[in-house]
């Protein structure tokens, strides 16, 4: 087995019982959270897929490495993006956030993904859901107080973690180190709400992580990718232009550290490379 599998994970703790798992060999450089508290852990999304198993398990041989206390883990995706979804059979707890949308889908205990939520592959097809976690309340993890807040924009179920006693918030991609994707234009005005809702909750004593790429993302480009999509919203027609990224159209649009691409057109040729690069790589 190559190193880099044997190295997958780039594991760093950012306050105590607190990690970042960065799989900077991963395509999108992906990267997921273990957040610890006495009583219970909450692992924030399932890795991208990409690597080998060790002892079975692709993700999971990690977590016990930094679970040596064997506290309860409850696995929470902050959206169902095929690169933020893998492993997840992996969980034997999972909870998914307390939204309609999400609830109207349930058949029984049991939620099937479709095409549209994971854009790439079919894997996972499904996963047992055990738990749903309320929005914008206290959740205690014993010592660690956590609130979940809906922030749609990137994907409709997107979500993002505020770790209240550390001053973490973990973002998952409502925005990283590289531009926002934005796949359907529609998703623009729920995006710039998502942005005016957060910082009604948190300012610039926290710390912001991001799921792509460097994962600490600097408080001036939130409030840079506030400004963008409000200019955006408004029609206040920000610097545009059209750029191509990875043969698929986009158009682009800047404000200061803040980067919006919209997906215009993706070529069919395109979209059977990216399922068939998924069938091989992922599961
Ligand atoms: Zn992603």
């Amino acid at each position: 087995m190559k190193d880099k599998y044997l190295n997958w994970y780039k594991v760093e703790e950012l306050n105590k019982n607190n990690y970042v798992l960065e799989e900077t060999h991963s395509l999108q450089h992906n990267t997921c959270y273990f957040i610890k508290g006495e009583n219970r852990a909450i692992v924030f999304d399932s890795g991208s897929g990409e690597n080998k198993e060790i002892d079975g398990t692709k993700i999971q041989y990690q977590i016990e490495k930094l679970n040596q206390e064997n506290i309860p883990v409850t696995l929470l995706l902050s959206h169902f993006h095929f690169d933020h979804t893998q492993n997840v059979k992996e969980f034997d707890h999972i909870a998914l956030p307390k939204l309609k949308m999400l609830e109207d889908r349930m058949d029984g205990n049991t939620f099937h993904f479709e095409k549209k939520d994971l854009v790439l592959g079919n894997n996972p097809e499904k996963m047992e859901v055990n738990e749903w976690f309320e929005l914008n309340q206290d959740i205690d993890l014993g010592g660690v107080i956590i609130e979940l807040i809906h922030v749609p924009g990137h994907a409709p179920e997107s979500i993002a973690m505020i770790d209240k006693t550390n001053k973490n918030v973990f973002l998952g991609d409502l925005i990283y180190n590289f531009s926002m994707l934005v796949l359907t234009e529609d998703w623009i005005k729920d995006y710039k709400e998502s942005f005016d809702y957060l910082l009604t909750k948190v300012d610039d004593s926290y710390n912001f992580y991001g799921c792509h790429m460097e994962p600490k993302v600097a408080f001036k480009k939130i409030l840079d990718a506030q400004i963008l999509l409000t200019q955006m919203v408004e029609g206040m027609e920000p610097t545009k232009k059209d750029v191509r990224v990875e043969a698929m159209k986009w158009d682009q649009y800047v404000y200061g550290d803040a980067e919006v691409l919209i997906l215009k057109k993706i070529p069919k040729t395109v979209k059977l490379l990216a399922d068939l690069w998924a069938h091989f790589n992922l599961k």
